[in-house]
Order: structure tokens, then C-alpha cells, then sequence
């Protein structure tokens, strides 16, 4: 066999998404559905290393469109068993993290593989479990595998020589060495896509992972943790470790054997997270580093020459697209007084017309919020920002059985209002006027976080000037705020949003790595 190096894996590529409206690839999706709804209320035990274990105390993951449907089963850790994965994992670090890089690679890449076959079965099940629409669901797995594709290569790349100044008489190298046990915590929006990129680039760089799914989305997890097996990774270097945050979140971040934590979810988990992870364990030999990728508030300003239909479309997407559940959905549009009421008046209608319901039904363009106590903190929401603005579009009736929210639009939002300040994570998007470009500008850095932010203008000055001022770590110009594409935009955000990590750029893999230097006398 050839050994694997960046000359023998062509470029990488972005995988290409399914088209549902073509009559085959619709008939494998309703085979896929079919297929996953018979395997409904399977029990899954969690698994440590090579052992399987059935703890007797479940979490039951259910289809967000129709609550009463048990998707899986999933026997849960306590403490005492988030300890033994830590340790089970330190243990398997040596041997892992000298298994050429090369090798890691081809199990990566075989991975991607297996993916790319279990495409639709994964789509379906994204559909069951995360309340996603096919065309959200497909791309997810879509990102999952890019991602799979995109650290690949970058390991390859980081694994070769790296460009140090050599001195006389003297070779000079620097190698990438791997950290050591990394506690991955993903959420449950991007259950496939941020669970499998996190994952696969701490085992790619040579760690080995302890996962913890989140609750919401358990099954999708521990169906990825069977592909990466599948594809040749020893059960010993990846535990699966399904568990409630509260009861194994701490012990995992605390433990003296953790080298680092690898997390994608709120603010306030992601701070806690950082400061259990600072405090020094007795028996810790590092400084534990944390890569915590947080919320958003994201702003799209829409400028008084903007084309105001491409506007009205890339809001609409952006606020209400997994019904408004992305850490880069648009919960802000800031728009010139000078088409403030046009604006307005074309984006109500259109957020009116949006179709609610079962996402395993392709006629709907949104399905479901996540969970009960998602649905009732939105609501709460929407309540508060009646009193705060003018309720444009919302209010509309929704079908039962599933948690469902009706897009919602808050007209004449002052900047100091919760709406306008708070992550909501659903379907409700706030309008503020601004009296022109660099009054949007300062309403748009007006907050705590700073993802992603977008701006419709056909002015040149005006967008260099955004380039410039607009705070955000993923700044789009006349497209939507959503739909990062990796290897053309690394992901990663700036202040409450985050380390501003940048997954699926160039820099993401040295978050997993440290750097030796080595140099030897010659002559
Ligand atoms: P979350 O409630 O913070 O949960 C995220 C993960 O943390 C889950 O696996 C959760 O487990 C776990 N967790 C909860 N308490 C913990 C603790 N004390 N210690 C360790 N882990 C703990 O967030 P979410 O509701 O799943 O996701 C939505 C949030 O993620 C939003 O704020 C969104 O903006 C953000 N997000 C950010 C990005 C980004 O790239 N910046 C991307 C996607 C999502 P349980 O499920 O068991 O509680």
C-alpha cells in the first residue's frame, strides 16, 4: 500500500447535497424514513472502551414532530462511570497517540467513506431525533462528512515537515505531538456535523475522546461512535458516553486525567466548562486548555440601496431555516430607515406564508423546536417581546403533537430590549430601524457575542467599511448569515460567541496538538 501523504488524497472537495426534488433521491429518503421509524425505540447501552454496559437508568430521546414516538433508548453514566471512561481513555493514550499519522488518516478517511454510503439513513434518523427538514437534515451529514474529508488532510499536511529556519550546523525540525484525553461535549443542533468534526479531529491529531452527546440528540451519537468503529478506530481510543451534563459534565471537565475539553453549546456552560477546567486537580500535571465555541445574536443589516427581495429572502432563511435553531441564525435584521417599512412589510408577509409541521413531510419548510423546555423558554420570549416591539408575523395556529412554533417577526425593537440582546434559539426575529449605515453598524456590535453577521449593500464603501468595523468572526456580504461551508469559511466567533476556534479551517487541528522542536548537531 502507497503510504498516505497529502500527494495521494485528491483536493478536498465539499460534499454535494441531495436534490429531493429529483424522484429517486425522494424515494431513497422515504426508504431511509421507513427504515429508521422500524427501528424506533431501540435500547442502546453506553459503551467504555470495548465494553458495553446497561446502566438500567435510560434517557429516552423522542421525535420532536410527535412527541409520543420514542426514537431510542439510552442507558446513562453516573459519576463513578464518567471517572472510569477518563481513565480508560489515559490508558489507551500511548498506544494511540504513536499510531503513524498516516494510518489515522486512512481510518478517517475511511469513515467519510461509510458516511457517505449511510447518507439517508442518517438523514432520516436527523429528521426522527433533531426535528430537521430533509434539505437541513442532508446538509448536516453533508458537513459531517466534509469535515471527516477537510481534518484528513490537514492532518497529513501537519504530520509533514514544517518550515523552520535551519541553522548551521545544526537540523532543525518542529513536530505536532497530540494532547492527550480530550472530553468532547457537543450539542444537539448540529448532532451530526459538530459531534463528528469535534470528534474526528481530536482522534485524527492522535488523542483519544471521551463523547458525551448531548441528551436531546443520543442517538445520532452513538450511531456515529458505531461508524467510527466500523471503520478500523480501536474501540479503546473513542468512548461514547451518553449522560446528563449535569450529572457527568463536571466530572469529566474536572478530572486530573483530562488534557483538554473540547465544547460547542451555551454561554453559560461553555464559562462554566472554563473555569471548572482552570482550577488545578490534585495529581494534574497540565494547564488544561478549553476550546468552547458558544452562542450568538446574529445581526443582518440591510442597507437603504440593498436589492430589498434578495434581502428579505436571506433574513428569512437565516431567521427561520431549523427554525431559527443554528448558533448562526439571524435573530436581528438592522435595516436603513429609508426602506425600514418596505422591508417590513415584504419580510411579514413571507415569514406569514411559511409552512409549520412534521419535518418526515417534505411540504413543510419548518418543522419542530427541539424539546418541551425549549419550546416554553421561546414562548416566554415571544411574550416578552410583544411588550418590547410590534408583532408583524407570528401568532399563527400550529399543528398538535409535536413542539411547534410559528415564525415569528418583532417590528420597532429599541437595541437596550431583551429580544434584541438575549439568545432566543428559535423562531423570532427582531427589526430595528437605524438612521443609516454606521448607525446599523454600532446596533450590530451593540452585544455580548459576535458569530456571525451578514449585510445587504451594492455600496462599495459601505461594505468595506463593515469589513472594517462589524465585529463578528463570520461576516457575509449579500448572502445569508447561515450555511458555513468548511474549508471556505472557518467557523468561530469572537467575545460571549467563543474561543473563535474556526473549525474546518487551517487552524482548527493545532487546537488538538502541541509543538515539539528538535534540533541536532550535525557535522
Ligand atoms: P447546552 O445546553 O450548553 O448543551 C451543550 C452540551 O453541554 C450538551 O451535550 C449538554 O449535555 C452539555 N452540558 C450541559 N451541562 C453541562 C455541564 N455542567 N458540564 C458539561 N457539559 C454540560 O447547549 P445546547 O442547548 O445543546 O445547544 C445550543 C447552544 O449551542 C446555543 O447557545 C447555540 O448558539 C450554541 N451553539 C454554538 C455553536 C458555535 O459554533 N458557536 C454551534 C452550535 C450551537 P446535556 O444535553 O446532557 O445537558
Amino acid at each position: 500500500m502507497v503510504a498516505m501523504s497529502t500527494a495521494t488524497v485528491s483536493p478536498f472537495r465539499n460534499e454535494p447535497y441531495a436534490d429531493f426534488s429529483a424522484p429517486a433521491n425522494r424515494e431513497a429518503m422515504e426508504k431511509a424514513l421507513a427504515q429508521a421509524r422500524s427501528c424506533f425505540g431501540r435500547e442502546y447501552p453506553l459503551r467504555i472502551g470495548g465494553e458495553r454496559i446497561s446502566t438500567g437508568d435510560t434517557l429516552v430521546s423522542v421525535n420532536p414532530s410527535s412527541v409520543k414516538e420514542v426514537v431510542g433508548v439510552h442507558h446513562r453514566a453516573d459519576a463513578a462511570l464518567a471517572r472510569r471512561a477518563v481513565e480508560s481513555a489515559s490508558a489507551a493514550f500511548p498506544a494511540w497517540s504513536r499510531t503513524p499519522a498516516g494510518e489515522r488518516v486512512r481510518l478517517l478517511l475511511e469513515a467519510a467513506r461509510i458516511l457517505r454510503a449511510r447518507k439517508m439513513e442518517f438523514d432520516a434518523w436527523l429528521v426522527y431525533e433533531a426535528g430537521k427538514t430533509w434539505p437541513e437534515a442532508e446538509a448536516d451529514v453533508s458537513e459531517g462528512i466534509d469535515f471527516c474529508e477537510y481534518y484528513a488532510r490537514e492532518m497529513l499536511r501537519l504530520a509533514g515537515p514544517q518550515p523552520v529556519v535551519q541553522l548551521p550546523g545544526e537540523r532543525d525540525e518542529m513536530l505536532y505531538i497530540p494532547l492527550g484525553v480530550g472530553v468532547v461535549i457537543p450539542p444537539w443542533n448540529f448532532p451530526l456535523a459538530i459531534l463528528a468534526g469535534m470528534t474526528v479531529a481530536a482522534l485524527v491529531t492522535g488523542n483519544t475522546v471521551v463523547l458525551k452527546p448531548s441528551s436531546e440528540t443520543p442517538t445520532i451519537g452513538a450511531m456515529f461512535g458505531e461508524v467510527l468503529l466500523e471503520a478500523g478506530f480501536p474501540e479503546s481510543c473513542i468512548t461514547v458516553l451518553t449522560g446528563s451534563g449535569s450529572a457527568v459534565g463536571d466530572v469529566l471537565v474536572q478530572h486530573p486525567k483530562t488534557r483538554f475539553v473540547c465544547f460547542t453549546g451555551s454561554r453559560d456552560v461553555g464559562l462554566r466548562i472554563n473555569e471548572l477546567a482552570a482550577r488545578h486537580q490534585p495529581g494534574q500535571i497540565w494547564i488544561k486548555r478549553v476550546i468552547a465555541e458558544m452562542g450568538g445574536k446574529d445581526p443582518i443589516i440591510v442597507d437603504a440601496d440593498a436589492d430589498l427581495d434578495n434581502a428579505v429572502q436571506g433574513v428569512l432563511v437565516s431567521a427561520f431555516g431549523y427554525q431559527g435553531q443554528k448558533c448562526s441564525a439571524c435573530s436581528r435584521a438592522i435595516v436603513d430607515a429609508k426602506v425600514y417599512d418596505a422591508f417590513v412589510e415584504r419580510l411579514a408577509s413571507r415569514a406569514s406564508a411559511i409552512q409549520v409541521g412534521p419535518c418526515d413531510d417534505p411540504r413543510y419548510y419548518m418543522g419542530p423546536v427541539i424539546s418541551e423546555s425549549a419550546r416554553k423558554t421561546i414562548l416566554s420570549y415571544i411574550e416578552i417581546g410583544k411588550s418590547e416591539g410590534r408583532m408583524v408575523a407570528g401568532g399563527a395556529a400550529v399543528p398538535q403533537g409535536g413542539y411547534f412554533i410559528p415564525p415569528t417577526v418583532i417590528a420597532d425593537v429599541e437595541p437596550t430590549a431583551r429580544i434584541f440582546q438575549e439568545e432566543i434559539f428559535g423562531p423570532v426575529l427582531a427589526v430595528t430601524r437605524a438612521r443609516d449605515f454606521e448607525d446599523a453598524i454600532d446596533k450590530a456590535n451593540d452585544s455580548e457575542y459576535g458569530l456571525t453577521g451578514a449585510v445587504y449593500s451594492n455600496d462599495p464603501a459601505h461594505l468595506s467599511l463593515a469589513r472594517d468595523r462589524f465585529h463578528v468572526g463570520n461576516l457575509y456580504f449579500n448572502r445569508k448569515c447561515t450555511g458555513a461551508m468548511v474549508g471556505a469559511h472557518p467557523f468561530g466567533g469572537f467575545n460571549m460567541s467563543g474561543t473563535d476556534s474556526k473549525a474546518g479551517g487551517p487552524d482548527y487541528l493545532l487546537l488538538f496538538l502541541q509543538a515539539k522542536a528538535v534540533a541536532a548537531k550535525i557535522g
